[in-house]
Protein backbone atom coordinates (compact mmCIF):
# COMPACT_ATOMS: atom_id res chain seq x y z
CA UNK A 1 0.00 0.00 0.00
CA UNK A 2 0.96 3.57 -0.77
CA UNK A 3 1.29 6.82 1.92
CA UNK A 4 1.85 10.24 1.44
CA UNK A 5 3.44 12.04 4.58
CA UNK A 6 1.80 15.31 4.21
CA UNK A 7 4.20 17.07 5.76
CA UNK A 8 6.89 16.38 3.02
CA UNK A 9 4.42 16.82 -0.07
CA UNK A 10 5.05 19.84 -1.89
CA UNK A 11 2.12 19.01 -4.21
CA UNK A 12 4.95 19.36 -7.53
CA UNK A 13 2.73 16.88 -9.57
CA UNK A 14 5.57 14.61 -10.51
CA UNK A 15 4.10 11.65 -9.28
CA UNK A 16 0.86 12.58 -11.00
CA UNK A 17 2.74 12.74 -14.30
CA UNK A 18 4.31 9.31 -14.04
CA UNK A 19 1.72 7.46 -12.25
CA UNK A 20 0.85 4.28 -14.73
CA UNK A 21 -2.61 4.32 -13.60
CA UNK A 22 -3.58 7.70 -13.06
CA UNK A 23 -3.93 6.93 -9.46
CA UNK A 24 -2.26 10.35 -7.55
CA UNK A 25 -4.64 13.87 -7.65
CA UNK A 26 -3.82 16.98 -6.28
CA UNK A 27 -6.28 17.62 -3.95
CA UNK A 28 -5.56 21.30 -1.89
CA UNK A 29 -2.38 21.05 -2.20
CA UNK A 30 -2.00 17.63 -1.33
CA UNK A 31 -1.02 14.46 -3.25
CA UNK A 32 -3.97 11.62 -3.07
CA UNK A 33 -3.65 7.76 -3.73
CA UNK A 34 -6.85 6.71 -5.51
CA UNK A 35 -8.60 3.00 -5.09
CA UNK A 36 -7.04 2.29 -8.49
CA UNK A 37 -3.55 2.54 -7.29
CA UNK A 38 -1.64 -0.70 -7.66
CA UNK A 39 1.26 0.09 -5.69
CA UNK A 40 3.90 -0.55 -7.92
CA UNK A 41 6.17 2.52 -6.55
CA UNK A 42 6.85 4.53 -9.29
CA UNK A 43 5.74 7.18 -7.81
CA UNK A 44 7.79 6.41 -4.72
CA UNK A 45 10.97 6.69 -6.78
CA UNK A 46 10.17 10.29 -8.42
CA UNK A 47 9.17 11.89 -5.88
CA UNK A 48 11.95 14.32 -5.44
CA UNK A 49 10.88 15.30 -1.48
CA UNK A 50 10.21 11.33 -0.30
CA UNK A 51 7.07 11.95 0.96
CA UNK A 52 5.38 9.34 -0.90
CA UNK A 53 6.28 5.31 0.77
CA UNK A 54 5.12 1.70 0.26
CA UNK A 55 4.06 -0.18 3.30
CA UNK A 56 3.91 -3.79 3.74
CA UNK A 57 0.04 -3.67 4.03
CA UNK A 58 -2.12 -4.92 1.33
CA UNK A 59 -5.98 -3.83 0.78
CA UNK A 60 -9.02 -6.15 1.13
CA UNK A 61 -9.15 -8.23 -2.02
CA UNK A 62 -5.93 -7.29 -3.67
CA UNK A 63 -4.30 -10.08 -6.35
CA UNK A 64 -0.51 -9.83 -6.01
CA UNK A 65 0.83 -9.82 -9.89
CA UNK A 66 3.78 -12.14 -10.52
CA UNK A 67 4.41 -11.27 -14.15
CA UNK A 68 7.02 -8.73 -13.65
CA UNK A 69 9.14 -7.97 -10.66
CA UNK A 70 6.54 -4.60 -10.11
CA UNK A 71 4.78 -7.20 -8.82
CA UNK A 72 1.86 -4.80 -8.69
CA UNK A 73 -0.96 -4.98 -5.88
CA UNK A 74 -4.18 -5.45 -7.99
CA UNK A 75 -7.78 -4.38 -6.17
CA UNK A 76 -10.86 -5.74 -7.58
CA UNK A 77 -12.28 -4.35 -10.64
CA UNK A 78 -8.92 -2.89 -11.38
CA UNK A 79 -6.10 -3.55 -13.83
CA UNK A 80 -1.90 -3.38 -12.96
CA UNK A 81 0.29 -0.47 -14.30
CA UNK A 82 1.11 -2.46 -17.75
CA UNK A 83 -2.69 -2.59 -18.71
CA UNK A 84 -2.54 -6.09 -19.04
CA UNK A 85 -3.80 -8.00 -16.27
CA UNK A 86 -7.01 -7.32 -14.47
CA UNK A 87 -8.03 -8.53 -11.09
CA UNK A 88 -11.92 -10.02 -11.79
CA UNK A 89 -13.33 -11.32 -8.55
CA UNK A 90 -10.17 -11.76 -7.24
CA UNK A 91 -8.56 -13.57 -9.81
CA UNK A 92 -6.04 -12.46 -12.17
CA UNK A 93 -6.95 -12.13 -15.61
CA UNK A 94 -4.72 -11.30 -18.70
CA UNK A 95 -6.66 -8.45 -20.73
CA UNK A 96 -7.19 -9.83 -24.27
CA UNK A 97 -6.98 -13.29 -25.69
CA UNK A 98 -4.36 -14.73 -27.09
CA UNK A 99 -4.10 -14.33 -31.28
CA UNK A 100 -3.82 -17.68 -32.58
CA UNK A 101 -3.30 -16.66 -36.47
CA UNK A 102 -0.78 -13.84 -37.76
CA UNK A 103 -2.95 -10.44 -38.71
CA UNK A 104 -1.80 -10.54 -42.66
CA UNK A 105 0.19 -13.53 -44.28
CA UNK A 106 2.67 -12.16 -46.79
CA UNK A 107 1.57 -13.02 -50.42
CA UNK A 108 4.89 -14.42 -50.78
CA UNK A 109 5.60 -15.38 -54.59
CA UNK A 110 6.92 -19.34 -53.50
CA UNK A 111 7.88 -19.37 -57.27
CA UNK A 112 11.24 -16.65 -56.53
CA UNK A 113 14.11 -19.12 -56.07
CA UNK A 114 16.07 -18.29 -52.83
CA UNK A 115 18.51 -16.43 -54.74
CA UNK A 116 19.38 -14.35 -57.52
CA UNK A 117 20.50 -15.51 -60.69
CA UNK A 118 23.23 -13.89 -60.57
CA UNK A 119 24.77 -10.96 -58.26
CA UNK A 120 25.36 -7.18 -58.81
CA UNK A 121 28.62 -7.40 -57.35
CA UNK A 122 30.80 -6.06 -60.55
CA UNK A 123 27.57 -5.69 -62.71
CA UNK A 124 29.06 -1.91 -62.94
CA UNK A 125 27.16 1.38 -62.87
CA UNK A 126 24.14 2.72 -64.63
CA UNK A 127 22.67 5.26 -62.21
CA UNK A 128 21.08 7.62 -62.29
CA UNK A 129 19.85 6.57 -65.97
CA UNK A 130 16.49 5.41 -67.96
CA UNK A 131 18.41 2.87 -69.84
CA UNK A 132 18.17 -0.94 -68.84
CA UNK A 133 20.05 -2.00 -66.08
CA UNK A 134 23.14 -3.38 -66.70
CA UNK A 135 22.20 -7.07 -66.94
CA UNK A 136 18.79 -8.89 -67.54
CA UNK A 137 19.13 -12.12 -67.08
CA UNK A 138 16.67 -14.67 -67.60
CA UNK A 139 16.59 -18.79 -66.51
CA UNK A 140 14.26 -21.60 -66.13
CA UNK A 141 14.50 -22.80 -62.37
CA UNK A 142 12.31 -25.67 -61.40
CA UNK A 143 10.20 -24.98 -64.90
CA UNK A 144 9.17 -21.60 -63.83
CA UNK A 145 10.87 -18.56 -65.96
CA UNK A 146 12.42 -15.94 -63.62
CA UNK A 147 14.40 -13.30 -64.53
CA UNK A 148 17.24 -11.44 -62.17
CA UNK A 149 17.87 -7.43 -62.84
CA UNK A 150 21.19 -6.76 -61.75
CA UNK A 151 23.40 -3.32 -61.41
CA UNK A 152 25.66 -1.63 -58.76
CA UNK A 153 23.64 1.34 -57.45
CA UNK A 154 25.04 4.28 -55.42
CA UNK A 155 23.47 5.07 -52.84
CA UNK A 156 23.62 8.03 -51.13
CA UNK A 157 20.49 7.31 -48.68
CA UNK A 158 23.13 4.46 -46.85
CA UNK A 159 24.60 4.24 -43.49
CA UNK A 160 26.08 1.08 -41.45
CA UNK A 161 25.39 -0.15 -38.13
CA UNK A 162 27.66 -1.18 -36.09
CA UNK A 163 26.89 -4.32 -33.58
CA UNK A 164 29.36 -4.75 -31.02
CA UNK A 165 29.07 -7.57 -28.73
CA UNK A 166 31.27 -6.22 -25.35
CA UNK A 167 30.69 -5.15 -21.96
CA UNK A 168 32.56 -2.29 -22.05
CA UNK A 169 31.34 1.18 -21.53
CA UNK A 170 32.44 3.13 -24.95
CA UNK A 171 30.91 6.71 -24.71
CA UNK A 172 27.31 8.54 -24.53
CA UNK A 173 24.51 7.49 -26.52
CA UNK A 174 24.54 9.87 -28.71
CA UNK A 175 27.78 11.02 -28.69
CA UNK A 176 29.59 11.59 -32.10
CA UNK A 177 31.92 9.18 -33.75
CA UNK A 178 35.07 10.32 -35.11
CA UNK A 179 37.44 8.96 -38.11
CA UNK A 180 40.99 10.97 -38.36
CA UNK A 181 38.89 14.12 -36.71
CA UNK A 182 36.49 13.83 -39.09
CA UNK A 183 32.43 13.14 -37.61
CA UNK A 184 31.16 10.62 -39.64
CA UNK A 185 28.41 8.70 -37.45
CA UNK A 186 27.50 8.86 -33.59
CA UNK A 187 26.38 5.73 -30.55
CA UNK A 188 23.13 4.90 -31.04
CA UNK A 189 20.92 3.31 -27.68
CA UNK A 190 22.30 -0.08 -26.58
CA UNK A 191 20.31 -3.69 -28.44
CA UNK A 192 20.47 -5.46 -25.42
CA UNK A 193 23.94 -5.34 -23.61
CA UNK A 194 25.54 -4.67 -27.51
CA UNK A 195 26.75 -1.53 -28.34
CA UNK A 196 25.55 -0.06 -31.51
CA UNK A 197 26.96 3.01 -34.20
CA UNK A 198 25.81 4.14 -36.77
CA UNK A 199 27.82 5.47 -39.49
CA UNK A 200 27.09 7.72 -42.28
CA UNK A 201 23.36 8.20 -42.99
CA UNK A 202 22.10 11.05 -45.78
CA UNK A 203 23.04 14.68 -43.82
CA UNK A 204 26.66 13.41 -43.18
CA UNK A 205 27.28 11.59 -46.67
CA UNK A 206 26.34 15.34 -47.79
CA UNK A 207 27.93 17.27 -45.46
CA UNK A 208 31.58 18.41 -45.32
CA UNK A 209 32.86 14.92 -43.72
CA UNK A 210 30.84 12.52 -46.63
CA UNK A 211 33.88 11.05 -48.32
CA UNK A 212 35.42 10.24 -44.78
CA UNK A 213 31.87 8.66 -44.07
CA UNK A 214 31.87 6.96 -47.14
CA UNK A 215 34.78 5.46 -46.73
CA UNK A 216 34.15 4.07 -43.49
CA UNK A 217 30.88 2.53 -44.50
CA UNK A 218 32.92 0.70 -47.40
CA UNK A 219 35.54 -0.64 -45.29
CA UNK A 220 33.52 -1.62 -42.47
CA UNK A 221 31.37 -3.22 -44.83
CA UNK A 222 33.97 -5.17 -47.00
CA UNK A 223 35.08 -6.68 -43.26
CA UNK A 224 38.28 -4.22 -43.01
CA UNK A 225 39.79 -3.29 -39.40
CA UNK A 226 38.53 0.68 -39.08
CA UNK A 227 39.98 2.76 -35.87
CA UNK A 228 37.01 5.48 -34.50
CA UNK A 229 36.82 7.16 -31.63
CA UNK A 230 33.60 8.04 -29.76
CA UNK A 231 33.60 11.76 -28.61
CA UNK A 232 34.43 12.01 -24.89
CA UNK A 233 34.81 8.21 -24.95
CA UNK A 234 36.78 5.20 -26.06
CA UNK A 235 38.92 4.47 -29.31
CA UNK A 236 37.62 1.75 -31.06
CA UNK A 237 39.36 -0.94 -33.24
CA UNK A 238 36.60 -3.11 -35.42
CA UNK A 239 36.23 -5.61 -38.14
CA UNK A 240 33.32 -7.23 -39.01
CA UNK A 241 33.60 -11.04 -37.57
CA UNK A 242 36.65 -10.09 -35.35
CA UNK A 243 36.77 -9.63 -31.83
CA UNK A 244 36.35 -5.88 -30.90
CA UNK A 245 39.19 -3.89 -29.62
CA UNK A 246 38.78 -1.13 -26.79
CA UNK A 247 40.64 1.15 -25.86
CA UNK A 248 43.53 -1.45 -26.16
CA UNK A 249 41.86 -4.26 -25.06
CA UNK A 250 40.58 -6.91 -26.97
CA UNK A 251 37.00 -7.89 -25.35
CA UNK A 252 36.44 -11.45 -24.65
CA UNK A 253 33.07 -12.04 -23.33
CA UNK A 254 29.63 -10.69 -24.23
CA UNK A 255 27.50 -10.70 -21.02
CA UNK A 256 25.36 -13.58 -20.47
CA UNK A 257 21.89 -10.77 -19.86
CA UNK A 258 21.62 -8.21 -17.22
CA UNK A 259 22.63 -8.51 -13.51
CA UNK A 260 18.92 -9.35 -13.13
CA UNK A 261 18.97 -11.85 -15.51
CA UNK A 262 21.95 -13.24 -14.47
CA UNK A 263 20.38 -14.02 -11.23
CA UNK A 264 17.55 -15.05 -12.45
CA UNK A 265 19.23 -17.75 -14.81
CA UNK A 266 21.75 -19.10 -11.95
CA UNK A 267 19.95 -18.52 -8.05
CA UNK A 268 19.85 -22.02 -7.53
CA UNK A 269 23.43 -22.37 -7.95
CA UNK A 270 23.96 -19.16 -6.36
CA UNK A 271 21.96 -19.79 -3.16
CA UNK A 272 23.95 -23.43 -2.55
CA UNK A 273 27.31 -21.74 -2.84
CA UNK A 274 26.96 -18.22 -0.55
CA UNK A 275 24.26 -16.18 1.36
CA UNK A 276 24.50 -13.13 -1.28
CA UNK A 277 25.58 -12.48 -4.68
CA UNK A 278 25.52 -8.83 -6.26
CA UNK A 279 26.19 -9.25 -10.35
CA UNK A 280 27.48 -5.96 -11.15
CA UNK A 281 26.33 -4.60 -14.84
CA UNK A 282 26.00 -1.11 -16.22
CA UNK A 283 22.45 -1.37 -16.70
CA UNK A 284 20.24 -3.76 -13.87
CA UNK A 285 22.81 -5.03 -11.37
CA UNK A 286 21.25 -8.19 -9.04
CA UNK A 287 20.95 -9.03 -5.76
CA UNK A 288 20.11 -12.27 -5.21
CA UNK A 289 18.64 -12.77 -1.78
CA UNK A 290 16.17 -9.85 -2.55
CA UNK A 291 15.44 -11.02 -6.25
CA UNK A 292 12.27 -13.18 -6.84
CA UNK A 293 14.60 -15.66 -8.40
CA UNK A 294 15.88 -16.00 -4.73
CA UNK A 295 12.53 -15.96 -3.11
CA UNK A 296 11.79 -18.76 -5.42
CA UNK A 297 15.25 -21.08 -3.95
CA UNK A 298 13.76 -19.99 -0.31
CA UNK A 299 15.74 -17.21 0.16
CA UNK A 300 15.21 -13.56 2.01
CA UNK A 301 16.62 -10.43 2.40
CA UNK A 302 20.18 -10.62 3.24
CA UNK A 303 20.52 -6.73 4.95
CA UNK A 304 22.58 -5.97 2.09
CA UNK A 305 22.55 -2.79 0.05
CA UNK A 306 24.23 -3.14 -3.29
CA UNK A 307 25.84 0.60 -4.77
CA UNK A 308 23.11 0.97 -7.19
CA UNK A 309 19.41 2.99 -8.00
CA UNK A 310 16.92 1.05 -6.71
CA UNK A 311 14.60 -0.43 -9.57
CA UNK A 312 12.17 -3.11 -8.10
CA UNK A 313 12.99 -6.41 -6.01
CA UNK A 314 16.65 -7.23 -6.22
CA UNK A 315 16.93 -4.61 -8.92
CA UNK A 316 19.19 -1.94 -9.20
CA UNK A 317 20.32 0.32 -12.19
CA UNK A 318 24.30 0.79 -12.43
CA UNK A 319 26.10 3.89 -13.23
CA UNK A 320 28.27 3.03 -16.47
CA UNK A 321 31.68 3.28 -16.51
CA UNK A 322 35.22 1.32 -17.15
CA UNK A 323 34.61 -1.00 -13.82
CA UNK A 324 33.09 -4.30 -13.11
CA UNK A 325 30.05 -4.85 -15.26
CA UNK A 326 30.72 -2.11 -17.28
CA UNK A 327 29.89 0.37 -14.39
CA UNK A 328 31.66 2.98 -12.15
CA UNK A 329 32.65 0.19 -9.29
CA UNK A 330 36.04 -0.08 -9.80
CA UNK A 331 36.69 -2.51 -6.51
CA UNK A 332 34.46 -5.08 -5.10
CA UNK A 333 34.43 -3.50 -2.14
CA UNK A 334 32.34 -0.45 -3.48
CA UNK A 335 29.86 -3.00 -4.62
CA UNK A 336 28.20 -2.38 -1.17
CA UNK A 337 26.26 0.54 -0.46
CA UNK A 338 25.68 -0.79 3.28
CA UNK A 339 24.94 -3.24 5.61
CA UNK A 340 21.69 -3.60 7.62
CA UNK A 341 23.02 -5.74 10.82
CA UNK A 342 19.52 -5.62 12.04
CA UNK A 343 19.41 -8.26 9.21
CA UNK A 344 22.56 -9.64 8.01
CA UNK A 345 24.90 -11.49 10.42
CA UNK A 346 28.49 -11.46 10.79
CA UNK A 347 30.42 -14.04 8.94
CA UNK A 348 28.17 -14.00 6.28
CA UNK A 349 29.57 -14.45 2.81
CA UNK A 350 28.53 -12.13 -0.27
CA UNK A 351 29.79 -13.15 -3.81
CA UNK A 352 30.35 -10.24 -6.09
CA UNK A 353 30.90 -10.66 -9.93
CA UNK A 354 30.24 -9.40 -13.19
CA UNK A 355 27.95 -10.34 -16.10
CA UNK A 356 30.51 -12.12 -18.28
CA UNK A 357 31.71 -13.86 -15.41
CA UNK A 358 35.30 -12.30 -16.29
CA UNK A 359 35.94 -11.16 -12.35
CA UNK A 360 34.74 -12.51 -9.39
CA UNK A 361 35.54 -11.33 -5.62
CA UNK A 362 34.33 -13.14 -2.20
CA UNK A 363 33.58 -10.47 0.55
CA UNK A 364 32.84 -11.12 4.22
CA UNK A 365 30.46 -8.84 6.46
CA UNK A 366 32.23 -7.76 9.57
CA UNK A 367 30.49 -7.45 13.36
CA UNK A 368 30.48 -3.68 12.65
CA UNK A 369 28.38 -4.25 9.35
CA UNK A 370 31.81 -3.50 6.96
CA UNK A 371 33.00 -5.49 4.56
CA UNK A 372 36.22 -7.19 3.48
CA UNK A 373 37.34 -9.01 1.11
CA UNK A 374 38.50 -12.79 1.54
CA UNK A 375 40.11 -15.43 -0.91
CA UNK A 376 37.30 -17.16 -3.40
CA UNK A 377 36.02 -20.47 -2.39
CA UNK A 378 35.66 -22.81 -5.09
CA UNK A 379 32.10 -23.08 -4.53
CA UNK A 380 32.42 -19.33 -4.96
CA UNK A 381 34.61 -19.41 -7.95
CA UNK A 382 32.43 -22.29 -9.89
CA UNK A 383 29.57 -19.28 -10.01
CA UNK A 384 31.72 -16.85 -11.39
CA UNK A 385 33.25 -19.95 -14.19
CA UNK A 386 29.42 -20.66 -15.06
CA UNK A 387 28.39 -17.18 -15.97
CA UNK A 388 31.54 -17.30 -17.98
CA UNK A 389 31.52 -20.59 -19.68
CA UNK A 390 27.59 -19.35 -20.86
CA UNK A 391 28.79 -16.21 -22.32
CA UNK A 392 29.03 -16.03 -26.06
CA UNK A 393 32.47 -14.37 -27.52
CA UNK A 394 32.94 -10.58 -28.20
CA UNK A 395 32.62 -9.94 -31.70
CA UNK A 396 31.91 -7.26 -34.14
CA UNK A 397 29.16 -7.49 -36.87
CA UNK A 398 27.33 -5.25 -39.22
CA UNK A 399 24.22 -4.38 -41.67
CA UNK A 400 24.15 -2.22 -44.30
CA UNK A 401 21.08 -0.15 -44.31
CA UNK A 402 19.82 1.17 -47.97
CA UNK A 403 17.26 2.19 -49.73
CA UNK A 404 16.44 1.45 -53.16
CA UNK A 405 13.42 2.94 -53.63
CA UNK A 406 14.90 6.28 -56.11
CA UNK A 407 16.20 6.48 -59.71
CA UNK A 408 17.76 2.95 -59.05
CA UNK A 409 14.74 1.46 -59.75
CA UNK A 410 14.33 3.25 -63.42
CA UNK A 411 17.03 0.29 -64.90
CA UNK A 412 14.45 -2.35 -63.75
CA UNK A 413 11.16 -0.90 -64.94
CA UNK A 414 9.08 1.69 -66.33
CA UNK A 415 6.73 2.03 -63.34
CA UNK A 416 9.10 2.21 -60.54
CA UNK A 417 6.32 2.42 -58.22
CA UNK A 418 5.22 -1.09 -59.54
CA UNK A 419 8.43 -2.63 -58.31
CA UNK A 420 8.14 -1.16 -54.96
CA UNK A 421 4.55 -3.06 -54.92
CA UNK A 422 5.93 -6.36 -56.13
CA UNK A 423 8.96 -5.89 -53.41
CA UNK A 424 6.41 -5.42 -50.16
CA UNK A 425 4.15 -8.04 -51.64
CA UNK A 426 7.04 -10.35 -51.99
CA UNK A 427 6.36 -11.07 -55.49
CA UNK A 428 10.04 -9.77 -56.61
CA UNK A 429 12.74 -10.46 -53.87
CA UNK A 430 15.55 -7.55 -53.16
CA UNK A 431 19.04 -9.04 -52.42
CA UNK A 432 22.11 -7.42 -51.67
CA UNK A 433 25.24 -9.18 -53.38
CA UNK A 434 23.56 -12.37 -53.47
CA UNK A 435 22.37 -11.79 -49.39
CA UNK A 436 18.73 -11.96 -48.05
CA UNK A 437 17.19 -8.46 -47.20
CA UNK A 438 15.16 -7.38 -44.84
CA UNK A 439 12.91 -4.79 -46.09
CA UNK A 440 11.41 -2.03 -44.08
CA UNK A 441 7.74 -1.27 -43.63
CA UNK A 442 6.01 1.64 -45.26
CA UNK A 443 6.31 3.14 -48.62
CA UNK A 444 9.74 2.94 -50.42
CA UNK A 445 12.74 0.27 -50.68
CA UNK A 446 14.48 0.61 -47.38
CA UNK A 447 16.29 -2.36 -46.45
CA UNK A 448 18.82 -4.08 -44.24
CA UNK A 449 21.38 -6.73 -45.00
CA UNK A 450 24.19 -8.60 -43.02
CA UNK A 451 27.44 -7.68 -44.19
CA UNK A 452 28.37 -10.92 -44.14
CA UNK A 453 26.62 -12.51 -46.08
CA UNK A 454 26.89 -10.60 -48.99
CA UNK A 455 30.00 -11.49 -51.64
CA UNK A 456 33.48 -10.55 -50.56
CA UNK A 457 34.36 -6.92 -51.05
CA UNK A 458 31.09 -5.78 -52.54
CA UNK A 459 30.76 -2.48 -51.76
CA UNK A 460 32.54 0.35 -53.29
CA UNK A 461 31.82 4.70 -52.98
CA UNK A 462 31.79 7.08 -54.83
CA UNK A 463 32.52 11.07 -54.62
CA UNK A 464 29.02 12.29 -54.93
CA UNK A 465 29.67 11.21 -51.91
CA UNK A 466 27.43 7.65 -51.80
CA UNK A 467 28.26 4.51 -51.30
CA UNK A 468 27.62 1.64 -53.92
CA UNK A 469 25.84 -1.62 -53.44
CA UNK A 470 25.35 -4.90 -55.30
CA UNK A 471 21.72 -4.68 -56.25
CA UNK A 472 19.72 -7.54 -57.50
CA UNK A 473 15.70 -8.40 -58.42
CA UNK A 474 14.55 -11.43 -59.01
CA UNK A 475 10.85 -12.61 -60.08
CA UNK A 476 8.70 -14.43 -62.08
CA UNK A 477 9.21 -13.21 -65.75
CA UNK A 478 5.37 -12.71 -66.23
CA UNK A 479 5.79 -10.62 -62.70
CA UNK A 480 8.52 -8.53 -64.65
CA UNK A 481 6.22 -8.27 -67.69
CA UNK A 482 3.34 -6.96 -65.18
CA UNK A 483 5.45 -3.92 -63.40
CA UNK A 484 6.44 -2.48 -67.06
CA UNK A 485 10.23 -4.58 -66.57
CA UNK A 486 12.53 -4.28 -69.27
CA UNK A 487 11.52 -7.33 -71.03
CA UNK A 488 13.65 -6.85 -74.62
CA UNK A 489 16.67 -6.53 -72.54
CA UNK A 490 16.44 -9.98 -71.07
CA UNK A 491 19.72 -12.20 -72.16
CA UNK A 492 19.58 -15.41 -71.16
CA UNK A 493 21.45 -16.71 -68.46
CA UNK A 494 24.14 -18.92 -69.97
CA UNK A 495 24.88 -15.87 -72.64
CA UNK A 496 26.59 -14.08 -69.26
CA UNK A 497 28.22 -17.50 -67.89
CA UNK A 498 29.84 -16.93 -71.54
CA UNK A 499 31.04 -13.27 -71.27
CA UNK A 500 28.79 -11.99 -74.00
S1 LIG B 1 2.21 3.16 -6.54
FE1 LIG B 1 2.04 3.19 -8.77
S2 LIG B 1 -0.15 3.08 -9.16
FE2 LIG B 1 0.07 3.66 -7.01
S3 LIG B 1 -0.01 5.90 -7.03
FE3 LIG B 1 2.15 5.31 -7.09
S4 LIG B 1 2.62 5.29 -9.28
FE4 LIG B 1 0.40 5.24 -9.15
S1 LIG C 1 2.89 -7.63 -15.26
FE1 LIG C 1 1.77 -5.68 -15.24
S2 LIG C 1 0.23 -5.99 -13.68
FE2 LIG C 1 1.75 -7.60 -13.37
S3 LIG C 1 3.22 -6.77 -11.91
FE3 LIG C 1 4.02 -6.26 -13.89
S4 LIG C 1 3.23 -4.20 -14.34
FE4 LIG C 1 2.00 -5.01 -12.67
Amino acid sequence: MIIIQKDRCKACSLCVKNCPTGAVKIIDKLAVVQENCVSCGVCVRVCPFQAIARVAEIAAGSASCRSCPVQCEIKPGFEGACRRYSNINGTLVRNRDLVLESQRARTADRAIPDRPLTTGAGAGTEYPCCRPAPHIVGDTVDGIDVVTVVTEAPLSYSGIKIKIDANQHIGEEGAKIFRDGAVVGMVEPEEYGSKMLYIGGASILSGKNGFAAARTIVELANEERVTLQVEKGSTLELQVGCVPVIDGVAEKKMRVGCGSATVGMFARTMSEAVEEVIVLDHHIIGLLSEHRAGEEVGMRWSGVVPNGRKSTRGRYFGDPGHGWGGTHIEHPLEAVKSVDMAVAQAGMKILVTETTGQKGALLQVQPDGSVAEIPLTAAAKAIVDLIADNCEEARVSAVYVGGTGGSARAGVTTFPIKLSRAVHAGEAKLTIGGAETFILPGGGINFLVDVEQVAPKAFTWVPTPATVAPVEYTMTRNKYAEIGGHVDAIKPLPSLRQGK
